[in-house]
């Protein structure tokens, strides 16, 4: 169980992020929710979480492609809630295009949030971490960070690095209580996986059930989605005693994805 200790979810307003905060309290962690959107939404997500399973949850609106708002929002978590135990990054963009026609402030931002953003957040949590001899560090990257696709140069980089990253500081904290892993998704069917259904629909002419169901079949074995809930089950089993010895692991959940 997670009782009495704290999990930062970055990105956690919406998608994947959602689902890992909501398993993370089920196991009951105290949950701080970051990301954007309607801060009534967000009240509302946090009530939610708080009377379903009798954790503190707390809010920090930290744009996490600016370092200073990423000190802020660490500071925060150690002033209300004495530290992050479990380091859930997660927050992440996409942007399609191929490599010649990449905007260069789209792939500075895609470096930005998804990977500088998890050194940041690291190198902050750590020395609380490594004072109690316990801490969970997931960096949510994603089958892109195993194998490639086209038109994704600037995210099949940055989740490649971060799983780098993960395996460097697996082996900084080999000898503490405190592990690190990458989780990578298959396609999980958010709303930064339905833009991508949307603009298939639109250039194939398909309809919204058939553009998701090419989307799938091109990539993804099992032709169908995972779901925020089962990589929620994860991260809750990385922070278990019975995962203390994996370290540095890149764990797919893809459908069978990698396995092609
Ligand atoms: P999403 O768009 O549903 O959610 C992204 C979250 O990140 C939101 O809460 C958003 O507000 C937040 N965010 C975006 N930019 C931010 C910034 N600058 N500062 C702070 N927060 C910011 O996306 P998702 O599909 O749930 O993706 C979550 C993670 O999972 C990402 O790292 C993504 O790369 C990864 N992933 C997703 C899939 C998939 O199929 N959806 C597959 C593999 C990996």
């Amino acid at each position: 169980t997670l009782r009495g200790k704290t999990a930062l979810v970055t990105g956690s307003t919406s998608g994947i992020g959602l689902g890992i905060a909501r398993k993370l309290a089920g196991a009951g962690a105290n949950v701080i929710l970051n990301g954007f959107g309607d801060a009534d939404e967000i009240r509302r997500i946090r009530e939610d979480i708080s009377a379903a399973f009798g954790v503190q949850t707390g809010y920090h609106n930290a744009d996490l492609s600016i370092a200073t708002e990423i000190s802020a929002m660490m500071e925060y978590a150690q002033a209300e809630f004495g530290g992050v135990d479990v380091l859930v990054n997660n927050a992440g963009i996409q942007h399609v295009a191929s490599v010649e026609d990449f905007p260069v402030e789209k792939w500075d931002a895609v470096i930005a949030i998804n990977l500088t953003a998890c050194f940041h957040t690291t190198r902050l949590a750590l020395p609380l971490m490594r004072q109690k001899n316990w801490g969970r560090i997931l960096n949510i990257a994603s089958v892109h960070g195993l194998v490639a696709s086209a038109s994704k140069s600037a995210y099949v980089a940055a989740k490649h690095g971060l799983i780098g990253f993960t395996k460097t500081v697996a082996l900084e904290t080999a000898q503490t209580g405190v592990t690190c892993n990458a989780i990578c998704p298959g396609w999980v069917l958010t709303p930064l996986v339905q833009k991508q259904v949307d603009a298939r629909a639109e250039r194939d002419g398909l309809s919204n059930e058939e553009a998701k169901k090419a989307l799938l079949l091109e990539k993804q074995p099992s032709g169908e989605f995972v779901t925020p809930d089962q990589l929620g089950e994860l991260a809750v089993f990385l922070c278990s005693d019975a995962a203390s010895q994996i370290r540095g692991a890149a764990w797919n959940m893809d459908g069978g994805w990698a396995a092609q």
